[in-house]
């Protein structure tokens, strides 16, 4: 075998397996634009319609969970729905029009049919003045209240006067609609994939999420899988809390858990640790962005944010962090009409699905080996493995990764320490372990995990 001399260092490659695919970046789009003018909220009609869009492209199955259901702590809430909301003006024209745009009526607004002054109604106009131009988002799901939103703009112009208001909605005992695609992999250990569904036409928030974990359930369904899949769709707050109380048997089978969220602006991609955070999701998402070539940046876990406040809490405690690109209100069209379609770009879409999939398979595919001929170094020539070198780079560090595997596989290290070790992405050194365990020189440890019985 010829000695190595290449001491050059291994700048981290980027994953290449899992590629940009730009296609899967307008299909996500696509079924954003489908599911945008829908009003939905933390129930009622607007999410079963949203499920069953989803459900042309996965197996979903719905669950209702009635009002007056007692869920931990707290309770789930009467249904809402609506059916029109508007303001007409003192010239009689319709000033605020929920046809006109979704964000138009405070979600959870309690029906009413009034005529007032303007100084009445205007306690019930909610409007963002530092942006003028765009309608905020505004819910009330535990106070009952009314109210519209509109640009500060239009606020502007209203002329005082009598004002008609209306608004038909419906606040009564329902249930709570929230949905699962279950994929049976090879072992009942699983991985819990979180998305929150119930915000109305905002884009980033939540309904690139939305859309996002429907096609990488496609995706997954398409694939072979050593684990076992359970991908929620549920409102935010109520929805993973009223999940948890319903499944808290079976939360003893989840390995790893993420909540993906707000994964189509253009900021760097940020993964949010668990309490523990040195869980293996932690470290697997912390590699795949660094393989990832492109900006990123890991944050550590707090009590504020989206659905992993549910999951982390000391009673569930499960590993589980959370992968967005920009976080919840550190964009300025958070929760307002500016995040729409348009700052959501299939691109940044495509590029959150590639991570989100190199990330599961580190912990598809996390494994530990030992090397079947630790005494000196096993001839690799011989055996087909080395002769592969030549000037082109890829397959040096292709050759590398195989040695860096040979030396460190005693049973104790994993891939993914072996990755981090050598600098290589976990894609490259799995590769490399694939080869060397098909040569004979590589056996893999196994692990204690239960195979299905379903
Ligand atoms: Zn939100």
């Amino acid at each position: 075998m010829s000695k190595r001399t290449d001491t050059e260092p291994v700048a981290a490659p980027r994953d290449t397996r899992v590629a940009d695919d730009a296609a899967v970046g307008e299909e996500i789009h696509a079924l954003m634009r489908r599911l945008y003018p829908i009003v939905r909220s933390i129930t009622g009609d607007g999410v079963r319609r949203s499920l069953g869009i989803m459900q042309e492209h996965i197996p979903l199955e719905i669950f209702e969970v009635p009002s007056g259901t007692p869920v931990f702590d707290w309770t789930v809430p009467k249904e809402w729905n609506i059916r029109e909301a508007w303001v007409k003006g003192p010239r009689g024209d319709r000033v605020v029009d929920l046809q006109r745009h979704p964000l138009h009526v405070v979600g959870y607004s309690s029906p009413i049919r009034a005529k007032m002054s303007l100084a009445d109604l205007k306690p019930h106009l909610h409007t963002l003045p530092d942006h003028p131009d765009w309608i905020p988002f505004r819910a009330s799901y535990y106070k009952e209240t009314w109210g519209f939103c509109l640009a500060h703009r239009d606020l502007e112009k209203l002329e005082p006067g009598e004002y008609e208001v209306c608004i038909d909605s419906t606040l009564a005992d329902g249930s709570l609609t929230y949905a699962e695609c279950r994929l049976p992999g090879d072992v009942e250990d699983e991985i819990l994939l979180y998305s929150h569904i119930c915000h109305p036409a905002l884009g980033n928030d939540n309904l690139s999420g939305m859309a996002l974990l429907t096609l990488l359930a496609k995706a997954l369904q398409a694939g072979p899988r050593k684990l076992s899949y359970r991908i929620v769709f549920a409102p935010a707050t109520i929805g993973s809390i009223t999940w948890l109380s319903r499944n808290e048997r079976d939360l003893e089978r989840i390995r790893h858990g993420l909540v993906i969220a707000l994964v189509g602006d253009g900021g760097a991609l940020t993964y949010k640790k668990s309490v523990a955070g040195d869980a293996l999701v932690d470290l697997a998402a912390t590699h795949a962005l660094k393989h990832s070539g492109l900006p990123y940046q890991v944050d550590e876990f707090s009590p504020y944010g989206y659905d992993e406040r549910q999951f982390c809490s000391p009673g569930i405690n499960l590993p589980l962090g959370r992968f967005t690109r920009t976080p919840n209100a550190r964009y300025p069209e958070y929760h307002t009409s500016a995040d729409d379609l348009d700052l959501v770009r299939p691109q940044y879409l495509a590029e959150s699905f590639r991570v989100c999939r190199s990330l599961l398979r580190v912990l598809e595919h996390e494994a530990r080996y030992v090397n079947l001929q630790p005494k000196c170094e096993p001839q690799l020539g011989r055996r087909g493995l080395y002769n592969k070198t030549s000037a082109d780079r890829d397959i040096g560090n292709r050759d590398l990764a195989l040695l860096w595997l040979l030396s460190l596989s005693d049973g104790t290290r994993s891939l993914l320490d072996i990755a981090e070790r050598s600098g290589f992405s976990f894609e490259t050194t799995l590769v490399a372990a694939n080869d060397l365990e098909r040569a004979g020189l590589l056996g893999r440890v196994t692990e204690p995990g239960k195979e299905r019985t379903e």
